[in-house]
């Protein structure tokens, strides 16, 4: 049994993005994670938010039941940024337990990351970690409107750095790798033709 098209693709851009950046020099490390700062400080602010208002619903009612429902197989779009990014703060380690991962037939019903304590990626998707699923914003949002507010300004942060009407982070690393002569069909924000519409309505 041969691994599937979305493996394949993810395999190559996670060779792609670990081969790179293993070439780049101290210097050239530093000034990407500098880049990625305030994705990463974003990050953060997502998680104690999840944290404060979603763990305990989510552990009690996914989770522990094994439903996992937001962790479906081949059920999320990937950016090559957030492969790069994840890459960047990963030890080598980290990479090659992802890159095992993909290179293993996925006989399963969930997603090739999901392992045993949860996904395998350092820094998870973008799109997984802004995923809530309908009954659990039902839940704590119809009982606090004001976290609903809260989430919505998040939702609205995170298109800062991924929605290209304007200069943006999983863009710029993106065109990183392409100048060093790299491609991949994950580089969505160079090859969807929705999302170069943006970019061109914008004057990018
Ligand atoms: S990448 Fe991680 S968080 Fe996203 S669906 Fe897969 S296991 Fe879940």
């Amino acid at each position: 049994m041969s691994i599937s098209p979305y493996q394949q693709e993810h395999l190559e851009a996670t060779l792609i993005a670990a081969k790179h950046l293993d070439s780049l020099n101290p210097h050239q490390i530093e000034g990407l994670k500098t880049a990625a700062c305030e994705y990463l400080l974003f990050r953060n602010d997502v998680d104690a938010f999840l944290n404060t208002y979603f763990t305990s619903i989510c552990t009690q009612q996914c989770f522990q039941s094994n439903i996992s429902a937001c962790c479906s197989r081949e059920g999320i779009i990937t950016f090559f940024g957030d492969i790069v990014i994840n890459a960047l703060f990963s030890s080598p380690a980290d990479i090659n337990i992802l890159i095992r991962a993909l290179q293993t037939p996925n006989v399963g019903l969930k997603c090739i990351y999901l392992g045993p304590q949860g996904c395998l990626w350092r820094i998870k998707p973008i799109v997984c970690q802004m995923f809530l699923c309908d009954t659990a914003m039902h839940q704590i949002f119809s009982r606090n409107p004001s976290v609903e507010s809260a989430w919505k300004a998040m939702k609205n942060r995170e298109k800062h750095f991924t929605w290209p009407d304007k200069k943006i982070l999983f863009d710029d690393v993106e065109t990183f790798f392409i100048n060093a002569g790299y491609d991949s069909s994950l580089m969505y924000l160079h090859h969807s033709p929705g999302l170069l519409f943006v970019k061109k309505r914008a004057g990018l």
